[in-house]
């Protein structure tokens, strides 16, 4: 194993940069080309198809079979123009990852090239193999996928693939991407609604979302030589590098040559995907970096992180470098997230949550600000939910990451204007009054965050024109939490619309109506607003003061998709069942089981395989040394003070794991699920992954650098 650590060391010695080639000067010249986007379609279809793709687009339908065999034949030109041979339905099942069946354009019947219009729309691949919760037996595996034409069809490689939702032959859902689109349309229908209150020229409200994909770089060779990081992602031992991220020299510095390579590299494949990618730049860990595209749809850009993970994954390979999504793959450093930026934006073209210098304007921002944080009020539990995963409980709460408590921050101004908001709401209004300066809403400033008023410690921050939901992880599908966000927006909108109708029955200003529901939501949701410092010991305290919720583990978290309460919002808008939810829960639980399993596993291997045998031949090492001392007639003590030192080390690791190996059988016989999960999580994870890493970094402390078997964090974060 030293054996590898060094040969590893040696390559990366000898790496030599790839020369990255751009198509062209002008990004414009290639963006997009390897995308069936709006652009191509309408460049390769008559006017009257695109008319109906784009419609059915707009309106969420079904696209009828005459219009999906003219784009099917169209698209399969496009693609063999660029010597495209295969096509795909590309779909997201609950794995986390993304899957696809490579078929042939080539018809061997009538020994032509073809792509008809039901392949378009619709696949059956053997879906038994794709975790489902229960829902269907394997013996009757029939899912099939369809076509969601609202995500551009795209070409990687030589395959056509064609981003499509999973569902059961029965109809649940089996993937991410369903239940998404569905609670997308929930936010259109509601917020289109209340919007349809004041301004009529509404007729649509589409959710966009940009993400900032946080990741680490190391070397290929050393990633290899981590069995750790090759099995699980993560580092499961390590001793922390002299220099770490103490000088803070990281952040925004010069991106290293290798990696800015692979940069550019993965940033022009971007491009001619359609990703929009706009921004690179250090993160505050050493060999931590960070991407992000200019926004989109939120379902666009959901299926564009996923195809960028995969794309990044490749474009890695060829630099021989190693991409880690992982949310905390090294103790004591920062972690990973990934900021899902989000807003809602009118057919009109008004960003619901920019203030503006109109004051209709901004009583519609003030509905949907107010709307949003009362959404997150009613719902915090099930956002936490939402981003619970076994490597996101490593970031959470640690390292400048937010802490598992889900709170809203607005800054000081917005704090202000509701203030004032609750304060002025019963102002008697008279004739000719105008109502907006009465109720001090006339005025919100345009740009409302300067850099002093930005909080980077809050976990679902207001930042300016868009809401920042920060606990996400880097490794997360987004739909997840992006389907919860929506949904629960969609439901406190619903909740609204009908309370002020009410109001306006009952003979009130819509305008005094919209105010008044406002005041009640502003009082009822102040325990979820915080200003302050969302890492802080204090916080922890305050929040638990006002009754939030702060689980720090996963099979805790996921019992809140369990609440009746959480069931009935998601059964109200058809996001999901009953059964679909449980079913999740079920694939949720036994995810987090296989991933706390493998970081056990391979610690107790790690530890009895490498770190154990090499800590004995040291020992005795020093052993000889002492007794050969003791021959001479020279004090011995200091080096037996050592051999005792490694010996305890030793004999804990060699305890614990055993301990930890014995807690592992007990716990693979609990046949429920959920108490399973709460038992690698308490009893294997908690209990024994500190204490075991302990010992063996001691041990590296110890060992003779030169026979430590393990690639070192100063080597896998600062070689490349
Ligand atoms: P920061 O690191 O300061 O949070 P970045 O510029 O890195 O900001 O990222 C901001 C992200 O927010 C980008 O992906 C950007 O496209 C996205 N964004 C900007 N405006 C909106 C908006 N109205 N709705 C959704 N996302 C937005
Ligand atoms: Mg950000």
């Amino acid at each position: 194993m030293a054996h590898l650590r060094y040969s590893a060391l040696d390559l990366v010695q000898k790496r030599e940069r790839i020369e990255v080639r751009t198509p062209s000067e002008k990004i414009s010249d290639y963006f997009g080309e390897l995308a069936f986007g709006p652009k191509q379609m309408k460049a390769a279809l008559s006017p009257e198809v695109y008319a109906k793709v784009d419609a059915a687009i707009v309106n969420r339908e079904k696209i009828d079979p005459e219009t999906a065999s003219a784009v099917a034949a169209a698209v399969r030109v496009w693609a063999m123009d660029k010597g495209v041979t295969h096509f795909t339905h590309w779909f997201q099942p609950l794995t986390g990852a993304t899957a696809e069946k490579h078929d042939a354009f080539f018809d061997p019947i009538n020994e032509i090239e073809n792509l008809k219009g039901s392949e378009l729309v619709q696949q059956e691949p053997d879906a038994s193999s794709f975790p489902n919760g229960g829902i269907r037996s394997t013996f009757e595996a029939r899912g099939y996928t369809a076509w969601d034409p609202s995500s551009p069809i795209f070409i990687y490689g030589s395959t056509l693939c064609i981003p499509t939702v999973f569902v059961a032959f029965t109809g649940e859902a089996l993937d991410y991407k369903a239940p998404l689109l569905k609670a997308l349309d929930a936010v259109d229908k509601a917020a289109t609604k209340v919007c349809r209150l004041f301004d009529r020229n509404i007729s649509k409200v589409n959710a966009f979302l940009g993400w900032e994909q946080e990741y680490f770089v190391v070397d290929k060779a050393l990633y290899e030589a981590r069995p750790d990081l090759v099995m699980g992602g993560r580092t499961v031992f390590g001793h922390n590098p002299a220099r770490g991220q103490q000088l803070d020299d990281h952040y925004f510095g010069a991106i290293p040559g290798r990696v800015y390579d692979f940069m550019r590299d993965f940033e022009i494949e971007a491009h001619r995907l359609g990703i929009p990618l706009r921004t690179r730049h250090n993160e505050v860990a050493p060999a931590q970096y960070e991407a992000a595209p200019m926004f989109a749809a939120v379902n666009v850009a959901t299926d564009q992180n996923q195809l960028l993970k995969d794309l990044m994954n490749r474009v890695a390979d060829k630099h021989k470098l190693k991409v880690l999504f992982h949310e905390k793959p090294f103790a004591e450093l920062n972690g990973s997230g990934k900021h899902n930026n989000w807003s809602l934006v009118t057919d009109s073209g008004i960003n619901l949550f920019q203030p503006t210098s109109s004051a209709r304007e901004n009583l519609l921002f003030l509905i949907f600000l107010v709307t949003t944080v009362k959404a997150v009020h009613e719902h915090a539990d099930l956002l936490r939910a939402s981003i619970a995963s076994a490597g996101n409980d490593f970031r959470l709460g640690a390292h400048e990451a937010p802490p598992a408590i889900i709170s809203v921050f607005l800054g000081s101004t917005l704090t202000k204007v509701l203030d004032e908001l609750e304060k002025n709401g019963n102002v008697k209004i008279e004739k000719g009054d105008n109502l907006y300066m009465k109720l001090g809403i006339d005025q919100i400033p345009e740009i409302i965050l300067d850099n002093t008023d930005r909080n980077r410690t809050s976990a679902f921050a207001f930042t300016g024109n868009k809401f920042e939901f920060r606990a996400v992880g880097s490794d997360a599908n987004v739909s997840n939490p992006m389907t919860v966000l929506n949904l629960i927006v969609a439901d406190q909108l619903r909740d609204f619309y009908r309370k002020v109708n009410k109001l306006i029955d009952g003979g009130q200003d819509r305008r005094l109506a919209a105010v008044d529901v406002l005041r009640d939501y502003i009082k009822t949701s102040k325990k979820i607003r915080f200003e302050g410092d969302g890492y802080s010991e204090d916080w922890v305290k305050e929040a638990k003061k006002r009754g939030l919720s702060n689980v720090k583990d996963t099979p805790y978290a996921l019992d809140f998709y369990k609440d009746e309460k959480v069931i009935k919002v998601f059964e109200r808008h058809k996001v999901l069942g009953r059964i679909e939810l449980e079913a999740r829960h079920e694939i949720m639980l036994e995810n987090y089981i296989m991933k706390v399993q493998i970081e056990s596993r391979v610690m107790g291997d790690l530890a009895h395989n490498h770190i154990i045998p090499t800590a004995i031949a040291y020992q005795n090492k020093l052993i000889q040394n002492a007794n050969g001392l003791k021959d001479l007639g020279i004090d011995s003590s200091e080096i037996i003070k050592t051999i005792e030192e490694i010996s305890k080390h030793i004999s804990n690791l060699r305890k614990l794991v055993h301990e930890m190996i014995e807690a592992r059988k007990k716990a693979n016989k609990i046949e429920d699920s959920r108490k399973r999960a709460i038992a690698y999580c308490d009893d294997i994870k908690h209990k024994y992954f500190e204490p075991i890493r302990y010992a063996a970094d001691k041990l590296e402390l110890f060992v003779d650098d030169e026979d430590w078997p393990l690639v070192k964090y100063r080597e896998l974060l600062f070689i490349r």
